[in-house]
């Protein structure tokens, strides 16, 4: 069996205003620490959890915080340890999420030779203004530089995160920014709706009446416009967020979608195995304590019942274009989701927010993007 391996590299070089993952600022000792905690915590799990370490790792993904942020030598010893642990499929994605200043140099070139074949760059916005807005450390030039320099290092498979919804963004300079962005040739693009959430500074400026956002009509209508001109360009949409040029899909967030076993290493990181989800603790000194005390950094841990699992895979499945297969729902879990929950979607599909087509149940564009709505409807 096949299992993705997530690894949270906890350390920005700033911190983003509209940042809600768990990040610290970085330093020299704490990358370094970072690496032997990584030991530790695939040495205790392999004690402890020896059914996962028999699984075949399909995908890794060293996500963050900007894991760019360390040099080509430490991941030589990260992948090193992880095959250490774990066999590795020949072909596994190997995933990198990177900020485009890191790639300015002759980093990409040396991620490349490592054998990491999928780098997922950090651009969000090819517009300075709006850059600056968000309080990103790289210009719009350094951007299109680093995906340029990526290109030539030898990645095809690379992905562009981009941002709407920024303080002062028009449906003009949304439109400016994805003409840009697939200039430069990149074989993915995701593109995220700026969401407040409130353990960030952008929540206080937006308490305090100090934040100017985009009305919701202009968002959606970036959302929309965005879905159809990447569609046009040939990046077929795969998920809410997500477009690729064929063949280029991220194999990684697919299986989470999919309800695949994935594991998660790294302070705050989750894990989904053998029905059990479970994250690790969302504070570094603590995950290292932990750790030192021949623990598991834990936070929580859940059985995954039928009920739930039907949920999961209701909502999961309809994160993705292609929806869910309602003969699949019914064979797999015993449950017929056009009969529990029939007027609600008859009322959903006259909103134009889902359709139902060849035995599949799925969301449209603009259900898409009031999806966390649907589903608090579907399940309140
Ligand atoms: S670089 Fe990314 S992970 Fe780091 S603070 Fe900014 S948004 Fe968060």
């Amino acid at each position: 069996m096949s299992i993705g391996l997530y690894i949270h590299f906890p350390f920005c070089s700033k911190i983003c205003p509209y940042c809600d993952f768990y990040v610290l600022r970085e330093s020299k000792a704490k990358r370094t620490a970072f690496l032997s905690y990584y030991e530790k915590e695939l040495k205790l799990l392999s004690e402890r959890k020896q059914e996962l370490f028999s699984q075949k790792l399909e995908t890794i993904y060293f996500g963050g915080g900007t894991p760019s942020l360390l040099e080509a030598g430490q991941f030589a010893i990260l992948l090193k340890l992880t095959k250490k642990y774990f066999a590795v499929f020949s072909n596994a994605e190997i995933s990198l999420e990177a900020n485009p200043n890191d790639l300015l140099g002759n980093k990409s070139e040396a991620f490349h030779r490592l054998g990491i074949n999928r780098l997922s760059i950090g651009v969000q916005s090819l517009n300075e203004n709006e850059l600056k807005a968000l309080g990103r450390e790289h210009s719009a030039r350094q951007a299109a530089e680093a995906a340029q320099n990526v290109r030539n290092s030898g990645f095809e498979n690379f992905n562009i995160d981009l941002i709407f919804g920024v303080p002062g963004q028009t449906l003009i300079s949304w439109e400016q920014t994805l003409e840009k962005a697939v200039k430069g040739r990149p074989a993915h693009i995701s593109t995220y709706s700026l969401t407040i959430e409130e353990r960030t500074s952008f929540y206080k400026l937006q308490q305090a009446g100090k934040l100017q956002l985009p009305p919701d009509e202009i968002c959606q209508e970036m959302y929309l416009r965005g879905v159809e001109f990447l569609e046009k360009e040939g990046y077929g949409q795969y998920e809410i967020s997500n477009f690729a040029r064929s063949g280029f899909q991220s194999r990684h967030n697919r299986n989470y979608w999919q309800r695949k076993s994935y594991l998660g290493l790294g302070p705050s990181a989750h894990s989904f195995f053998s029905n059990q989800r479970w994250a690790n603790v969302r504070s570094l000194p603590i995950y290292q304590r932990k750790l030192d005390a021949g623990q598991p950094p834990r936070e929580f841990e859940e059985d995954i019942d039928q009920r739930k699992a039907i949920e999961e895979a209701l909502l999961l499945g309809l994160r993705q274009k292609e929806g869910i297969g309602l003969e699949n729902l019914k064979v797999e879990f015993g449950y017929d989701v056009e009969k529990e929950k029939g007027a609600l979607l008859n009322r959903l599909a006259v909103q134009n927010f889902v359709q139902k087509e060849n035995g599949r149940l799925r969301l449209t564009p603009l259900g898409f993007y009031v999806s966390d709505k649907i589903v608090s409807e579907l399940f309140p």
